[in-house]
């Protein structure tokens, strides 16, 4: 079910005001009730807090209300757009109270890594290592949540002795398990973050490394991903905070090899975000990609958020392999120095020192500690990604053609065919849906426009353009 569905669902069932659950905002200042405290009701559903309120008073008291400077010593208000001024908030910008207990999970119901992983295998083929790496350090993630919950009462408990020499029991803290992920282009990085929000239904914000620039330059800043994790948890702000972030394309924010300029988007990107992968409390914008005039602001704690990582790292191959070759070619035992030439997925022998060879700097890598690389897909993978998953291509275009009660199939020969193709066009599984496309285009076009039509076969003649597909008709042989 989707978030909104959830929440709809919540709403009817809880029996309360749909504006209930949203928070007051100043009508003047735009601060949430949260930041300004209790509001006092206007007309029109508006509200004003207490602070704009004793402004005004205090400026009508003066000889001559000036509304412009008014609102200059207002918080949280950097310059005057005085025609937004007592409009209500777009529905992008409401934000939805807090629960402040809120925890995704509890010990009891807190997936087993093999039950996520199970539920991944219905969407994702293979890459069995990756599947269950993340699920491991997905299920320690929120382990670790509840872990800080009971941190927090114990500390209660037990509150820190004055005297700094006397040892009391301590909590053993579990740290953060952010991921790094590596593997070549199309080969489910994206895909597999996708499928894990959706299956444990916390919210995911996604973003490319490529846009991101340390704070102040022109470009997404690195907070923003946090604003956008917002928004995708319905400006939840306790379900953001237990949020997964995926930065794609990591490998595009490697520090520069030989530097002269300002480095506004590698390694500075990458000091930028130490903070934020560690845990920080970032003010964000509502419902806006930047920090503007008339935009409430909420603050977002990433402390519990996971952020995965993920980038194809190419030429990273070629690290390790030399670190590998290096090891192997000294004393009597010596090995020859192509030994590692045609082995398949070097990018699994990874270690900490390539990456930083590679240009991360020691630091960022520190904060994602689980690091795994996807196997890159062959012709076998492929043709299962085409008709295995729960909403495998081929399926999708069976049940859309069953809506015209006509049955679509494909000679295994077909399929492979397509693999074949895909390969060819290095983009790995993406390949395939442009691919299937193309051909699919022609037959739902002719279908409904005769009703005889019973089944479609695609056959490989019809891929290699040697061929068309087999028609047959409804009660009839072939066609
Ligand atoms: P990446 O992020 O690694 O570049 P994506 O996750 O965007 O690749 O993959 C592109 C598409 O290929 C996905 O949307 C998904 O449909 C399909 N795909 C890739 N790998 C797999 C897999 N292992 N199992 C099922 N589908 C896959």
């Amino acid at each position: 079910m989707t978030d909104d569905k959830n929440l709809e669902n919540k709403e009817k069932t809880d029996g309360e005001k749909k504006e209930d659950r949203y928070e007051k905002v100043c009508m003047m200042c735009r601060r949430p009730e949260s930041a300004a405290g209790p509001m006092i009701e206007m007309m029109n559903g508006l509200h004003i807090c207490h602070d704009c309120m004793q402004r005004g008073f205090h400026a009508m008291s003066n000889a001559n209300l000036d509304l412009a400077s008014l609102l200059k010593n207002a918080p949280n208000v950097q310059f005057v757009d005085l025609g937004g001024i007592g409009e209500p908030l777009p529905k992008e910008q409401q934000i939805r109270k807090s629960e402040e207990d809120y925890v995704p999970f509890t010990m009891e119901d807190i997936p087993a890594p093999h039950r996520i992983k199970a539920a991944l295998d219905q969407y994702v083929i293979g890459q069995e290592y990756a599947k269950k790496a993340i699920s491991v350090a997905v299920y320690n993630h929120y382990k670790r949540l509840i872990n800080e919950e009971r941190k927090a009462e114990f500390d209660k408990e037990n509150p820190e002795p004055d005297d700094p020499f006397v040892m009391r029991d301590d909590f053993v803290e579990v740290e953060k398990s952010n991921i790094l992920m590596l593997g070549p282009t199309g080969s489910g990085k994206t895909y597999l973050v996708q499928t894990l929000a959706r299956i444990l239904d916390v919210p995911l914000a996604m973003t490319d490394a490529t846009t991101l620039t340390e704070a102040g330059y022109i470009g997404d800043d690195i907070e923003s991903v946090v604003s956008k994790l917002l928004a995708a948890a319905d400006n939840d702000v306790s379900r953001a905070e237990h949020g997964i972030i995926f930065i794609d394309e990591i490998d595009k924010i490697a520090k520069k090899k030989n530097a002269n300029q300002r480095d506004v988007s590698g390694e500075a990107v990458q000091q930028g975000m130490l903070k934020l992968l560690e845990g920080s409390v970032v003010e964000v914008p509502v419902g806006a990609s930047s920090k503007n005039a008339m935009v409430p602001m909420k603050m977002i704690d990433t402390r519990n958020i996971l952020f995965i990582c993920g980038g194809a790292f190419p030429d990273l191959e070629e690290i390790i392999k030399e670190r590998l070759n290096r090891h192997s070619s000294i004393g009597f035992h010596a090995d020859l120095r192509d030994k590692y030439d045609d082995v398949p997925n070097l990018l699994k022998e990874v270690m900490t020192q390539d990456l930083r060879k590679y240009g991360m700097i020691p630091e960022f890598l520190g904060r994602l500690p689980v690091v795994f690389a996807l196997d890159p897909l062959d012709e076998d993978m492929l043709v299962r990604i085409l008709k295995e998953p729960r909403n495998a291509i081929i399926r999708q275009y069976q049940e859309l053609l069953l809506m015209d009660e006509v049955k679509l199939s494909f000679e295994d020969e077909a399929l492979r065919a397509i693999a074949k193709e895909a390969i060819a066009m290095d983009t790995g599984a993406r390949a395939l849906r442009a691919i299937i496309e193309k051909f699919m285009l022609d037959i739902m076009y002719e279908i409904p426009k005769d009703d005889n039509i019973g089944e479609v076969i695609i056959t490989k003649e019809y891929i290699e353009h040697t061929g068309g597909p087999r028609v047959l008709m409804r009660g009839q042989g072939m066609y």
